[in-house]
């Protein structure tokens, strides 16, 4: 292996920058060649790559977003654009590939590596922290402290007007960033995918009688189409339990900027490193991964449509610390 490219995919993530440059940088130190592909696996498709050098990763460690830019691919979803993209690699140089992404993008550099014979290394990069075989994902850390400092700025004023308020987080398969979310702002409890089959959150929140001895609520709610997140929720309060003032907060996409955290820089440029080693050592097909702070290999297949369990421990927490 010679010369080893690297992309973007999918949603965006803070540290994203930061696994870029350690890619790169750990790359061009064991002297191989770098190359960048653009707008992930579209560009691979149509064939937008450029020469990495170490200057071109300087000065992006703080960044949010990322400098190759991501995008989703409609075509790398068939065989042909498959086909196409490996083409193009091939046509470049490039020999090994490393891949920066959440759950689709790295479901789709597994079925890409059992077609053809290029070797790949994952990077988790996602918010949602939805990935099996990792503790934690490239820019959960700085999406949760997001969600932090806007949430102590609600409750500033959910406070004053004694409302209830539903704050609406990302993560629609994955609970991490209502659960954390809620612990790390002293909130009254977290409405998250796990458990929604199994209890009615909502009916057990307010038969508890959250709001008697406060003066607010904060409630966050992980986005979830099929019920239709903190709208429908407060929708249901609306109807059912008149005697609450509920309002809603959307968080959106402000979850996915910024500069990454301390944590998510360090994370990223251990990660990113150890794809070159990963593929030094001639293993593919595997995300880097991180499990009691030791970083591990984990094949696609079990890094993908993994429903990482929640820790009950949590859930009780919030319970127990909002009463
Ligand atoms: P994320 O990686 O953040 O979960 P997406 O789910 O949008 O983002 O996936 C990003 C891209 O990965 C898609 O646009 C597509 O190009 C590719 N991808 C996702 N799933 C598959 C799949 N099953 N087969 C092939 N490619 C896929």
């Amino acid at each position: 292996i010679k010369c080893i490219g690297i992309l973007t995919s999918g949603g965006d993530a803070p540290g994203m920058n930061a696994a870029i440059r350690a890619v790169t940088r750990t790359a061009i130190y064991n002297g191989f060649t770098v190359k960048g592909i653009l707008r992930g696996y579209r560009g691979l498709v149509t064939n937008e790559i450029v020469d990495f050098h170490s200057s071109s990763v300087s000065n992006i460690i703080q960044l949010g977003g990322t400098i190759l830019k991501t995008a989703r691919c409609e075509e790398f979803k068939s065989v042909e654009g498959r086909q196409q993209a490996y083409e193009n690699l091939k046509a470049a140089g490039i020999d090994a590939l490393v891949v920066i992404g959440g759950d689709g993008s790295l479901s789709g550099a597994n079925i890409f590596a059992q077609e053809h014979d290029i070797p790949i290394v994952g990077l988790p990069g996602t918010i949602d922290n939805d990935l099996g075989g990792t503790d934690a994902t490239i820019g959960y850390d700085t999406a949760l402290n997001t969600i932090m400092e806007a949430v102590d700025k609600l409750r500033d004023t959910a406070s004053s007007h004694e409302r209830l308020f539903f704050v609406e987080v990302m993560g629609h398969t994955a609970g991490y960033l209502a659960l954390n979310g809620a612990i790390a702002t002293g909130s009254e409890a977290a409405i998250i995918p796990e458990m929604d089959t199994e209890v009615d959150q909502l009916a057990e929140l307010i038969s508890q009688g959250f709001r008697k001895s406060k003066n607010s609520a904060i409630v966050i709610v992980a986005e979830n189409p099929r019920t239709g997140g903190a709208m429908g929720l407060a929708e249901r309060v609306k109807k059912e339990f008149p005697q609450y003032d509920a309002r809603v907060t959307i968080l959106g996409h402000i979850q996915r900027g910024g500069s990454p955290s301390a944590q998510d820089r360090i994370l990223a440029s251990r990660m990113g490193a150890m794809a070159i080693q990963a593929i030094m050592e001639g293993q593919r097909n595997v995300m880097i991964g991180i499990q009691n702070n030791e970083l591990v290999y984990v094949p696609f297949s079990r890094a993908v449509r993994h429903n990482k369990s929640i820790n009950r421990d949590y859930v009780n927490l919030v319970k127990i610390l909002s009463m």
